[in-house]
């Protein structure tokens, strides 16, 4: 929509100043602090006018230009449309509406002077402009002297009446500083208001480049500040959960050492360590909230275990959560293999059970029957209670929102106090980089498997055309007749679940006929919960030899005897269910491979990823990659990314001062209570909630 300075008063409906507040409540504007802090997001400079001849000949670039309205008509070829000509000393240039008002028609009447800005293209019928800004001046107005700040704006909102409520709102403010000279001398921090102001009123000789690209001292001190509040507000969410009760769990009894004991395997020594860390936490009277990261493959589970296990010795519940049924079900069966014979009792619980079997499953639940409980997402629905919830762990915590991760920690709640919560597990595959541990995840402790269990043989990655798939179907055809078994994963296919399912079963049905002596197995994400289980187990029990799957394999499924994946497609997939995906394999002895199919021509990032799949099998590396490839914002979605909390500050570019805010953020809340108040006063007034999770 065009806007004018002069037009609201005219054309726009009286607008009352409760819906005008309630439209800056939306932006977060509250007060008149928050609208000081409320920072341009761009700049547009009309310190300048430029000839409109020169105009019509830069391209498209955006300029300000003015003169006399020559000619003012409404036409309709091709379509309704107000044309108005202003002509300068230099030239003329047409300004096309194609929506307009009638005021404006009187407005733009011939021989009024107007200033316009806009992308001046050079038309067939000379310099034309569609849509510009423009304003009525008389002759010799003065031009602003200060670039002109652009805010990002609600629905309804004009730029004009947020300038003009922040203009008010500079006015009002305290703008004492919340750190001391000393302390800004020490960062080499610019003061707060000159910063502010500055960013408002930018002097038209700044170094624009350093304002657009927020590399200047007063945006540096603007994303410091912003850093700090996050950091402190984290930090007290931290002190705020311990000062929480929790049941502490110190018996490492008969059940742990006789696990322990049965196990197959020795621990690696990775395991042993983070055992040791998730043992001292829940010892403990406050809640541990520990993120347990480690490659696929690494033995996450095992450790998962002797964490219930633990919780069982010391006469509680504990509950495992899994994004999918499938690894629901698998966790089912493996613990209850382990457990079970020690005397534990563990019940299942997701949404596909029937009526009477879920009902068995609560009552054993409430009453404390049953120890372990595993399940989906089922678990944290109404009507599931828990007898005395100790302990809960999240598997793949980072396919669950952080609102179903609290809703499973607050099945735990004390009803009477509501003040003991339980202890939590999560555990995560995709390992997190620095940045982000340090800003969303500042209120986790994290452990890290950095080791795999022995034997293991590295995964070898090939990246195949596609039209060579027949020489890949004869590989597998070999591979499966010396006893090894296969995964085919069909290709992603986002715009269209039909379509994807389409192709899955198109593909079974040419493998099973391009391969009659071999049993070829079909899973995808539509089957019911049964019919996915029986192909599942037919597969563990190596009655099927290729598994012809959709991503439902993609998280945590576990066959070691499956030691070659073919994945159709592979430029379709990000780097992480990549490498999710070729963690299905490489689980045995037998030395594993992955063949990654692909449709030429490639594009740059998909080339680049498939690289970087084929020089490395390490998750952090891949993880670090695909950052530099996708950038934070997207890493994680944003929800979780933490930067969605950050209105300035940019994770990537600004990790330096990440690290200087949480610095910072600590000393503050060690020495200085009335700092810490002041700046998240100001930074987050009522908006603390947020951060809470
Ligand atoms: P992830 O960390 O990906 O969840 P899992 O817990 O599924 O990995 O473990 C992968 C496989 O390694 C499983 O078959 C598991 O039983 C096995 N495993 C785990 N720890 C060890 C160990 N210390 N030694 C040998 N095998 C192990
Ligand atoms: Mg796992």
């Amino acid at each position: 929509m065009p806007v004018s300075k002069s037009k609201p008063a005219t054309t726009a409906k009286p607008k009352t100043k409760a819906t005008l507040e309630s439209k800056l409540a939306k932006l977060g504007l509250r007060n008149d602090m928050d609208l000081v802090l409320h920072l341009p997001m761009r700049y547009e400079d009309e310190t300048r006018i430029t000839p409109i001849q020169q105009a019509g000949f830069m391209g498209g670039n955006v300029a300000q230009v003015e003169g006399v309205v020559t000619e003012c008509d409404i036409q309709y070829r091709p379509r309704r449309q107000l044309v108005v000509t202003i002509a300068d000393d230099s030239g003329q240039l047409v300004m096309r509406f194609l929506n307009f008002y009638g005021s404006q028609v009187k407005q733009l009447a011939v021989g009024t002077r107007v200033r316009a800005r806009g992308e001046v293209r050079h038309g067939f019928f000379g310099a034309e402009v569609v849509h510009p800004t423009y304003k009525v001046v008389e002759e010799g107005a003065p031009l602003p002297t200060a670039l002109t700040p652009v805010y990002p704006a609600g629905e309804g909102l004009s730029q004009a009446y947020l300038r003009k409520a922040i203009g008010n709102a500079l006015t009002r403010v305290d703008w004492r500083d919340t750190l001391s000279p000393e302390l800004l001398a020490a960062l080499k921090l610019q003061a707060f208001e000159p910063s502010i102001k500055l960013l408002h009123n930018p002097p038209s000789d700044i170094d624009e480049h350093a304002l657009m690209e927020r590399s200047h001292p007063a945006w540096i001190r603007m994303k410091f500040d912003e850093l700090l509040a996050q950091q402190l507000s984290l930090k007290r969410a931290q002190a705020a959960r311990r000062a929480k009760g929790a049941s502490a769990l110190p018996v490492i009894g008969e059940l742990s050492n006789a696990f322990l004991a049965t196990l197959p395997f020795q621990l690696t020594g990775a395991q042993q360590r983070v055992l040791e860390e998730i043992r001292a936490d829940l010892r403990a009277s406050y809640p541990m909230q520990r993120l347990l990261q480690g490659d696929v493959g690494s033995g996450k589970t095992v450790v998962a275990a002797l964490a219930a296990a633990q919780a069982i010795d010391s006469g509680f519940q504990a509950a495992l959560m899994a994004p999918t049924e499938i690894l629901a079900e698998q966790h089912f069966r493996k613990i209850a293999m382990w457990m079970e014979p020690l005397g534990v009792r563990v019940a299942w619980l997701t949404g596909s059970l029937k009526k009477k079997e879920k009902e068995a499953s609560q009552a054993m639940i409430e009453s404390g029957e049953a120890h372990l409980i595993i399940g989906t997402h089922a678990l944290i629905q109404e009507g599931v209670e828990f007898g005395k919830l100790g302990l809960v762990i999240v598997d793949e915590q980072h396919r669950f929102g952080v609102g179903q991760r609290l809703a499973l920690r607050n099945k735990g709640l004390d009803p009477t106090t509501a003040q003991t919560v339980p202890h939590q597990l999560m555990m995560s595959a995709t390992p997190i980089p620095r940045t982000l541990a340090m800003t969303y995840y500042a209120d986790l402790e994290v452990s890290v498997i950095d080791e795999l269990p022995p034997g293991r043989t590295p995964i070898v990655t090939r990246i195949i055309d596609q039209n060579r798939r027949d020489e890949v179907i004869e590989r597998v055809h070999a591979a499966a007749l010396e006893g090894r078994q296969v995964y085919w994963v069909c290709p992603l296919i986002e715009e269209s679940e039909a379509l994807q399912l389409q192709t899955a079963t198109d593909t079974h049905a040419t493998l099973s006929a391009a391969l009659p002596d071999l049993r070829v197995g079909l899973v995808h994400g539509r089957m019911k919960p049964v019919d996915k289980q029986l192909v599942m187990d037919a597969f563990i029990r190596a009655e099927v030899h290729v598994l012809v799957a959709t991503t439902v394999i993609e998280v945590g499924v576990d066959v070691p005897n499956a030691s070659l994946m073919v994945i159709e497609h592979a430029e379709r997939f990000g780097l992480s269910q990549l490498h999710q995906l070729r963690g299905r394999v490489g689980r045995g002895s037998a030395a594993s491979i992955c063949l990654l199919l692909y449709q030429s021509p490639l594009g740059q990032v998909a080339k680049q990823r498939l690289m970087t799949m084929r020089e490395t099998t390490d998750g952090f590396e891949i993880a670090r990659r695909d950052l530099e490839i996708r950038g934070p914002g997207e890493f994680l979605g944003a929800r979780q990314s933490g930067q969605a909390m950050l209105r300035f500050a940019d994770l990537e570019t600004d990790q330096w001062l990440v690290e200087k805010a949480r610095d910072l953020a600590q000393s503050l809340l060690h020495q200085d209570a009335a700092t810490v108040e002041a700046h998240l006063a100001r930074w987050l007034g009522g908006r603390e909630e947020f951060l809470k999770v």
